[in-house]
């Protein structure tokens, strides 16, 4: 079974995939991960971001892996062209470019295609912004998770401070606001809903409800 959990930029996909995927014991894929680790490694080799060719290439020859201990369903470290780059692709140079990278669509068919080898075979919880539209268009429950801009703001900050990284409320809300655009308006698999995803606004939920309300939908699909 798959389970799709797609949104834009700090609606709570994290929080509430990685909850879902231990409450039913099945791994947890953040497609998100994957699309930050090649603009890491495109920011760490110089690589113009404007060059699609390029950009394509990198991904194609650098597959992004995760590691999970056993039995565990959230990976421990992402890894790419043999570097643990788990702390590095939060970085905020990484936010800041990583929708440049994933709006080239050489480097989006890479990523797809890694993705779908990653979940072959066994139940996955996955989150991004086209796993419901692109990557598993037949999963068994999709979900689309929203919350207000000033809501996520605030989320994305307190995770930014936590990491060391002090940022404005409103800084933060501005370069939000500046991604999501970019990852709704690229041409390859913009962030949009399903048209049979279930639309959750997530403002005035605890992380609690909204993990019952999907792993409820999850065991009703099983
Ligand atoms: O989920 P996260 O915020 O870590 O994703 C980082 C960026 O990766 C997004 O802003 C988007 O540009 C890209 N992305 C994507 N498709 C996905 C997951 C992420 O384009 N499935």
């Amino acid at each position: 079974m798959i389970i799709a959990i797609d949104g834009p930029a700090a609606s709570g996909k994290s929080t509430v995939a990685k909850a879902v995927a231990r409450r039913l014991g099945v791994r947890h894929l953040d497609t998100g991960a994957m699309y930050r680790a090649v603009a890491w490694l495109a920011l760490e080799g110089e690589v113009p971001l404007g060059d699609a060719v390029v950009l394509t290439a990198l991904a194609e020859a650098n597959p992004v892996t995760f590691e999970y201990e056993e039995g565990e369903a959230i990976a421990t470290s992402v890894r790419i062209a043999g570097r643990d780059v788990t702390a590095e692709i939060r970085y905020p140079v990484v936010d800041a470019n990583v929708s440049a990278v994933a709006a080239v669509p050489g480097v989006r068919a890479a990523l797809v295609c890694q993705q779908r080898i990653l979940a072959e075979a066994r139940d996955m919880v996955a989150e991004g912004r086209d796993i419901g539209t692109v990557v598993f268009p037949s999963a068994e429950v999709k979900v689309f998770l929203t919350a207000s801009p000033e809501e996520r703001a605030r989320r994305r900050r307190i995770d930014l401070a936590n990491q060391g990284h002090e940022v404005g409320q409103d800084e933060v809300q501005q370069r939000l606001e500046k991604r999501d655009t970019h990852d709704s308006t690229r041409e390859a698999s913009p962030l949009e809903a399903a048209a049979d995803a279930e639309i959750l606004d997530t403002t005035g939920l605890s992380v609690e409800q909204v993990v019952d309300e999907i792993v409820r939908r999850a065991e009703a699909a099983r």
